[in-house]
């Protein structure tokens, strides 16, 4: 997340949030399958995305400010991923560099980018997004962005291997952004000097800090701009495993996240989007957002819920290229 300002930091009582965590009982998270259709949000293995987390999150990453060389280690964790998802690259590579402006300088970015085809409209692509640099390493001292956004990327992979096993209709791009605490500067890039035309892309999913919340919110910005996704996701409320609210995507100032993560620029392009994301919490932007601080269980039945959603984005399309056709939000 690169918001601004902390506009409405919510310090959370230790005892809240203990009362919260006792009476909010997982029920779906042993639950195998919910909807006889979909990934019954049972298809995402846990194990594997808590695994990714950790490791993206580690201390050997130092933080994985861009230009440095824990970032260049994180990428390369991410590409193994890649490589077991059997994503395809396009133009025979993974990774898109691109020059950055720094203090003093200048410095290289890498977006990482591949996909699996559509079986049905190959031609058509949605883009599967997460940052994976974060603020790197202050005078010795390590950001591990686990939330921030460690969390969006493991989620991200864990979604592209699912769609390994089960081929989308549409073609689906997995695109981890570098860059974006600089200002959004991966996905700028990316549709900038997009592999694909940017009228083949439909939608733009966008993961950023999906690992915690003490109150088990996971939140969907874009439906506001873009009604075409509001049915989509209103109907999952009654069957996710997490408390799903919309909203965050209207009015002026901080409240409204449009512009604060990588679907601002899809905004900009007109591309409809969701993005899926916690509130703040104390530990935003500080090096307090470590592994330690991510809630398992709410991180997993959120990653369940957001691939439940692209599932039924894929198989509900066409509204949406009509939407986008039609014409487009402001
Ligand atoms: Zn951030």
């Amino acid at each position: 997340m690169a918001r601004r300002a902390l506009f409405a930091l919510l310090v959370i009582a230790p005892t809240l949030s203990a009362q919260a965590a006792a009476k909010s009982p997982p029920p779906a998270v042993q639950s195998t399958s919910r909807t006889s259709k979909g990934i019954g949000y049972a298809g995402i293995d846990s194990v594997q995305l808590l695994i990714d987390l950790a490791a993206i999150s580690a201390d050997s990453m130092d933080g994985r400010r861009t230009g440095s060389a824990g970032n260049i280690r994180a990428r390369a964790y991410i590409l193994r991923q890649f490589l077991a998802a059997s994503l395809s690259p396009f133009s025979q590579r993974f990774t898109f560099s691109f020059t950055v402006a720094r203090q003093g300088g200048t410095t290289t970015a890498t977006n990482l980018v591949g996909y699996h085809e559509g079986t049905k409209h190959p031609d058509r692509y949605i883009v599967l997004s997460a940052h994976y640099d974060h603020l790197g390493n202050k005078n010795g001292v390590i950001y591990n962005g686990a939330d921030d956004n460690a969390s969006g990327t493991a989620g991200v992979l864990a979604i592209a291997r699912w769609l390994k096993e089960h081929p989308p209709e549409n073609s689906v791009i997995i695109a981890m952004f570098d860059g974006e605490e600089q200002g959004l500067l991966g996905s700028k890039e990316f549709l900038t000097h997009s592999p694909v035309p940017l009228d083949k892309i439909v939608a733009n999913v966008n993961l950023d800090m999906v690992g915690r919340n003490a109150n088990g919110v996971l939140w969907a910005a874009g439906a506001t701009p873009w009604t075409v996704m509001r049915p989509l996701l209103e109907g999952l409320i009654p069957t996710a495993p997490v408390t799903l609210k919309l909203g965050h995507d209207s009015g002026t100032g901080q409240e409204n996240w449009t512009q604060q993560s990588d679907q601002g620029p899809f905004h900009t392009a007109r591309i409809p989007w969701v993005y899926f994301g916690v509130e703040d919490h104390p530990d935003y932007h500080q090096p307090s957002d470590k592994f330690a601080k991510i809630e398992p269980g709410f991180f997993v039945r959120s990653v369940r819920t957001i691939a439940e959603f692209v599932h039924r984005l894929d198989q509900g399309l066409e509204p949406v290229v009509a939407a986008k056709t039609r014409s487009p939000a402001r």
